[in-house]
């Protein structure tokens, strides 16, 4: 699978800002699902959410892609291209970023 993602220069090693989402918690509002940034680290809430504080987010500094913050869940996402993924386990420190290129010859 090729990625139709022109944006994955800009992901970055990102440290999470927050364990919820920065917004709804300093207003005491609730979420469904949260979104990190892999750009600055930002966490905002998703669609679901009444706020949507993700896609808030990527309109006011372009920040493209985010990526699922919910335990489990391994798949980014690109406002731009309107395109998600599954991200590949990290390997050897490689820092999880997305690969690719399928493996040839198995
Ligand atoms: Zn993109
Ligand atoms: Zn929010
Ligand atoms: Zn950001």
């Amino acid at each position: 699978m090729n990625l139709i993602c022109a944006h994955l220069d800009q992901i970055r090693e990102v440290t999470p800002s927050a364990q919820g989402c920065e917004e709804c918690l300093q207003t005491g509002d609730t979420w469904a699902h949260l979104r990190l940034c892999r750009s600055c680290g930002h966490v905002g809430c998703c669609d679901s959410s009444k706020n949507k504080h993700a896609t808030k987010h990527f309109n006011a500094t372009g920040h493209p892609i985010i990526k699922s913050f919910e335990p489990g869940e391994n798949w980014s996402y690109c406002y731009i291209d309107q395109v998600d993924w599954e991200d590949l386990p990290a390997r050897g420190g490689a820092g999880g970023r997305v690969q690719t290129l399928p493996p040839k010859g198995q």
